[in-house]
């Protein structure tokens, strides 16, 4: 069963300090774990498009905490706020189904008003977006209570905030002012952002720091939804605070009209004020946020201000680095090159991708790859996990492997034999598709464990097939050659014919991966007559020469190239036969 792993990283830490946090807000009420109150952790999202893969460290971390509060034996509740009451800003470019000029009409209305894309099985643009998110977050293992704000402001769930806020929109509009006559504050990244860093920011639902804005009846942190062409671009004339009569006008289409306040239910606070408003109506004790809500003046700082005046408290906050990607094929993104959660998912278990953010401070920035750096955080990962096995990981890296392979309700599904990715991933490429060849492949890599049937390997061996076919470029696939090079093969030396006959000679005896890594590193040895075992340290350095050079003739002879897959891999991807005959035999 999940175990807890006190205090041995940042998961833990902060685990703690919500739960101390949690304790100080209810003092005398926590007699054990299970009976205290629930602790209550945030993550907004907004389905303004395709949610990215960036915007995951927003619900990531306080599922971290969550989960590792849950650990402990604490009643938790990670709400994800799906902000989806927010106004459609701009029509994104690149979806499937999206006609830029049919769908800049819906500009200003909420994101629940907007239709879905064309051919969506979802009832308008936000369930669109969110359906994806939910369904990675699933296979994710996270476990979260969806709030949707358009439910909550259209059925009146926050009428007594809204009132409330109006009545107080003097000390509101006090605080924002603070800001508002301050410079614009000198932005702390240290480097610009890149272009999907600025839409990753504008994602997350708060980059339009929308602080409402003071017409000529006054400031007033609240702004209906015109009530004939539903979009936001309206102001308020006249509010009376003892009737809640509020007079609007929309510049859109220029209807006007007066409603009752403490009736209405089409329109919502504005960002800097819905924020902490809902802190203190949900009783949120932690709720990180990206670099572009914490820096001055900001939403979160500004928040913290604004949040006594709902009778509630700011929660604990860490801002949150970056994600970025490295190595995107442009072809299989959702959108201009910024990928979802989705697309990580079709290369990587949800294990690596959980580790990935689990072993990271909040404000460490990572990067996750879809280049040929996967295989070498695969390799990473295997290391740990064997490491795990044999108790010989660190504490820290103990913990973040434990919150990488499950949560408090059980272990993710995972791949039975977890073959190495970078093996599996070469023998898709040369396969292309086969699967009987890549079980006779597989089978051969450990003669003494056969594989049964490729589900041995499944799910793993379907995500390196699909970064092998989306991912790699097609002048780095493998393509094994139909024919023998017989001008190759004619115009070689007397050493070069040697070495392949050493090798050819060797194939039946050691046709695994283990033996035939022996194998092509030993042929190079034994010509240059040293024992085939002999190890670097009595070689001397002339033999990685003649190693280097031995590989590259191979290479050739049986990819036209001179680089490919690890040679053991592809031996037995090409296959016994074939390489005979390749190789000229
Ligand atoms: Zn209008």
């Amino acid at each position: 069963m999940a175990q807890s792993t006190e205090t041995t990283d940042w998961v833990s830490r902060f685990a703690d300090e919500v739960i101390e946090e949690s304790e100080r807000r209810a003092p005398g009420k926590a007699t054990s774990p299970a009976t205290a109150p629930v602790i209550v952790v945030a993550s907004g999202l907004s389905p303004s498009g395709p949610i990215h893969l960036g915007n995951l460290r927003e619900v990531m971390t306080p599922h971290l905490v969550a989960d590792e509060i849950r650990r402990r034996g604490h009643r938790v509740r990670h709400l994800i706020s799906w902000d989806d009451y927010d106004r459609f800003r701009k029509v994104p470019k690149g979806i499937a189904g999206v006609d830029e000029d049919s769908f800049s009409q819906h500009i200003g209305k909420p994101l629940t008003s907007v239709p879905a894309p064309e051919g969506s099985a979802h009832p308008n643009w936000a369930e669109h977006f969110k359906a994806a998110m939910i369904e990675s977050l699933a296979e994710l293992g996270v476990e979260f209570d969806g709030i949707s704000q358009t439910a909550q402001y259209t059925s009146g769930v926050y009428r007594e905030q809204i009132l409330h806020a109006m009545r107080h929109r003097g000390e509101i509009d006090a605080i924002l002012d603070q800001y508002r006559t301050k410079k614009a504050p000198a932005k702390k990244q240290q480097k610009p952002l890149d272009e999907a860093e600025l839409e990753a920011a504008e994602g997350s639902g708060a980059a339009a720091e929308d602080d409402g804005s003071s017409g000529s009846a006054g400031y007033f942190p609240y702004k209906p939804y015109c009530g004939n062409c539903e979009k936001d671009l309206t102001t308020v004339t006249a509010y009376d605070d003892d009737t809640t009569e509020l007079t609007y006008t929309c510049t859109a289409c220029g209807f006007a009209e007066t409603v009752r306040l403490n009736e209405f239910n089409r329109g919502k606070l504005v960002w800097k004020v819905d924020w902490p408003m809902r802190w203190a109506y949900e009783g949120v004790v932690f709720e990180p946020s990206g670099v572009d809500h914490s820096s001055p003046g900001s939403s979160f700082q500004v928040g913290g201000q604004i949040v006594g005046i709902f009778g509630g408290k700011q929660p604990i906050g860490p801002m949150y680095a970056f994600v970025g990607i490295s190595g995107m094929a442009k072809m299989s993104s959702s959108r201009g090159g910024v990928p979802t959660p989705a697309d990580a998912l079709k290369i990587m278990e949800p294990q690596i991708l959980r580790w990935l953010y689990a072993r990271r401070r909040p404000n460490q920035s990572f990067k996750i790859a879809f280049d040929q750096e996967i295989q070498r955080l695969y390799d990473e990962w295997d290391k740990l996990d064997a490491k795990v096995a044999d108790s010989s990981a660190l504490p820290g890296d103990v913990a973040a492997h434990a919150r990488a392979v499950g949560t408090a309700a059980g272990e993710l599904p995972r791949t039975p034999r977890p073959m190495p990715y970078r093996t599996l991933a070469s023998v898709a490429d040369v396969t292309a598709g086969h699967a009987d060849q890549a079980l006779r492949i597989l089978s051969e890599l450990d003669p003494a464990r056969p594989l049964a049937s490729l589900d041995e390997v499944r799910p793993r061996l379907d995500k390196a097939e699909t970064w092998i076919n989306t991912q790699v470029p097609a002048d780095q696939r493998t393509i094994v050659r139909e024919e023998p090079d017989h001008d190759l093969l004619k115009s070689l030396d007397e050493p070069s014919q040697q070495s392949l006959r050493l090798l050819l000679d060797g194939l039946a005896d050691h046709w695994s991966l283990d033996g035939l890594t022996h194998l092509v590193y030993g042929v190079p040895k034994v010509q240059a007559g040293f024992p085939a075992d002999a190890t670097p340290k009595e070689l001397p350095p002339e033999i990685k020469t003649a190693q280097r050079s031995f590989f590259a003739l191979l290479y050739h002879l049986l990819v036209g190239r001179d680089t490919g897959p690890r040679l053991p891999t592809l031996l037995l991807a090409v296959g016994q036969e074939r390489v005979r005959a390749l190789l000229g035999e």
